[in-house]
């Protein structure tokens, strides 16, 4: 007997009829003797309508009243879940995030798991019900309602699998699997049955939606094993041929998954380039203007700065498509005239393409090839940011779908086997 955290996506939960398959295949685990604790997300589309809603009353809603909104959803999913179990003839219990409790830190609309008590969870599995938890929600030391960020169930089914030290995390979604990259971008996209765990994280970081990044943080953290499979398939398929289906996160990189040099392309459509032209080059200039951009909480990601010209440089870096506007009210009020520099110029449409894989430890020439396949495109590169294990180039977004495609191909991802 194990016990095996669920997580069910929103298209998995999409329907009525949908979650009573989502009932059917836990009932299928519970049959053969497992301990099932199930995080479901709220059924799709649902979030997107409560933010809707939201936003319709106010344009930059209230975050702890978007909270309290938005966390609904999960609500809705973890009882109408309960019911379709019991229907099936199987006790089970479903939980917000509060009732059991998930403590997270205050930060609304992305807050942070701090802890989850096992007492109420453990105790129910004991008795033989079925566990639902809700995904994407905790509460705060003040018991406000607080919500993960987007995606951010599948953080709560990965912590709730580490407290719980269970023995797997599966995480059931619309696709069989993790891909080289999004088959609805790359048809020919192969799903890896194997992915490394740093490949994992590097391929969420850089906007892969097929895992929030935080739930891979914390598969890494506590070294809990992680599957990503399909919730689509015949819920009463065979149990050991389940086990084995979709893709496992590795902790350990054996020789095959060395032979592929790139793993997979990762893309985001979440970018925005700011410049800081004419900017006086001298000891200091770095932190004069990020210093003013990390005090009002605004990540930065790739950042280049020029050659120095007579004595100025321009400076530019990319920030959050969302926290745009935010970070040129910062700069306009904060720095142009403070350090001296001509003006502030920008593009709130660029995206980041990346390639990734643990085989560029081990071998060159792999960026000059993702140069000269966008090079042949025509594609021209604004920006790069190198790892060890990945090089990313910042481009206009009109040019995204295709600098993937032809990458793809560049790479023989649709051809290697995982
Ligand atoms: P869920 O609602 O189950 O959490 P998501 O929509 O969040 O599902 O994530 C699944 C989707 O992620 C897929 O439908 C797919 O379009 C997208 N995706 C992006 N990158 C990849 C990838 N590398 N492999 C598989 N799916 C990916
Ligand atoms: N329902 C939430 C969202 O849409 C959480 C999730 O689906 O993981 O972001
Ligand atoms: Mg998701």
């Amino acid at each position: 007997m194990a016990l095996i955290v669920h997580k069910y996506g929103g298209t998995s939960m999409g329907s009525v009829e949908r979650i009573k398959n989502v009932a059917r295949r836990v009932a299928k685990w519970h049959a053969a003797g497992h301990q099932i604790v199930v995080v479901p997300s709220a059924m799709s589309g649902e979030t997107n309508r409560l933010i809707g809603l939201a936003k319709e009353i106010q344009e930059q809603p209230d975050p702890r009243e978007l909270d309290m909104i938005a966390s609904t959803g999960e609500q809705v999913s973890v009882g109408l879940l309960a019911m379709a179990l019991k229907s099936l003839g199987l006790d089970a219990r479903s939980y917000t995030g509060w009732q059991v409790p998930v403590r997270t830190d205050a930060s609304y609309t992305k807050a942070r798991i701090a802890s989850i008590d096992d007492t109420r969870i453990r105790g129910d599995l004991d008795q033989g019900r079925v566990v639902i938890v809700a995904g994407f929600q905790g509460i705060d030391d003040d018991n406000n309602i607080t919500t993960l960020g987007r995606g951010g169930s599948d953080t709560s089914a990965v912590a709730v699998a580490a407290a719980l030290k269970a023995s797997e995390c599966l995480i059931y979604t619309d696709v069989d699997g993790v891909y080289t990259t999004d088959p609805r971008v790359v048809p020919e996209a192969r799903r890896l049955r194997v992915v490394s765990f740093e490949e994992m994280l590097e391929m969420a970081s850089l906007g892969s939606k097929i895992l929030q990044i935080r739930s891979v943080e914390f598969a890494g953290k506590y070294r809990v094993p992680t599957r990503v499979l399909s919730s689509l398939t015949d819920p009463l398929m065979p149990l050991d041929e389940e086990m084995q289906s979709g893709t496992l996160i590795t902790f350990e990189e054996d020789e095959k998954m060395e032979s592929a040099v790139v793993s997979g392309i990762a893309f985001s459509r979440d970018e925005a380039k700011v410049t800081v032209l004419a900017v006086p080059d001298k000891p200091g200039i770095a932190y004069s203007i990020l210093g003013p951009i990390a005090a009002a909480n605004i990540d930065v990601d790739v950042i280049v700065q020029n050659q120095s010209v007579a004595g100025t440089t321009d400076f530019s870096f990319t920030v959050h498509r969302n926290e745009f506007q935010k970070t040129i009210d910062v700069l306009n009020r904060d720095v142009v005239t403070q350090v001296g520099a001509r003006e502030v110029v920008a593009d709130p449409k660029v995206a980041k393409v990346s390639i990734v894989g643990i085989g560029m430890r081990s071998h060159v020439g792999v960026a000059s090839l993702m140069f000269k396949t966008l090079s042949e495109e025509g594609i021209n590169i604004q920006m790069i940011s190198t790892s060890e294990i990945k090089t990313s180039v910042i481009m206009d977004d009109k040019y995204m779908e295709l600098a993937v495609r032809a990458l793809h191909k560049a790479f023989g991802l649709d051809q290697t086997q995982a």
